[in-house]
């Protein structure tokens, strides 16, 4: 936990946010800014700033963020249609948020 992280705070409660997923582990949220129909969140409860801080023993947590993502992408009806998921890493990577965090976007009409 890192006292300064929003993600931190959102996680604890600090900073009302629906959850779209909860467990031990992960949850997934909306973007509070989103840049597509279907743009949510997905973030490890470890505070992790960056992939680059990433280390073997998180092997798992990365594995079913993924796992996550896809199940919220069936239940947000995107599935079939298609989505992206997104790490951005570091500044030059577009990373305004450091505590590590997947983006699932989609849901553009012309992916019907
Ligand atoms: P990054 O650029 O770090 O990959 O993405 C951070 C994302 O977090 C941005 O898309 C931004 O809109 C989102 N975000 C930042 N603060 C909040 C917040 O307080 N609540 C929610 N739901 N999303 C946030
Ligand atoms: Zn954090």
């Amino acid at each position: 936990m890192s006292d300064e992280c929003i993600f931190c705070k959102i996680i604890k409660g600090d900073i009302e946010t629906q959850f779209v997923y909860d467990d031990d582990e992960i949850v997934a949220f909306k973007d509070i800014h989103p840049q597509a129909p279907i743009h949510l969140l997905v973030v490890p409860k470890k505070h992790i700033p960056t992939v680059n801080a990433l280390d073997e023993s998180d092997a798992p947590l990365i594995g079913k963020m993924v796992l996550v993502a896809k199940g919220l992408a069936k239940d947000f009806g995107v599935n079939e249609s298609g989505y992206r998921l997104i790490i951005n890493v570091e500044r030059g990577g577009g990373q305004l948020v450091f505590h590590i965090h997947m983006h699932l976007v989609g849901g553009w009409e012309n992916d019907k």
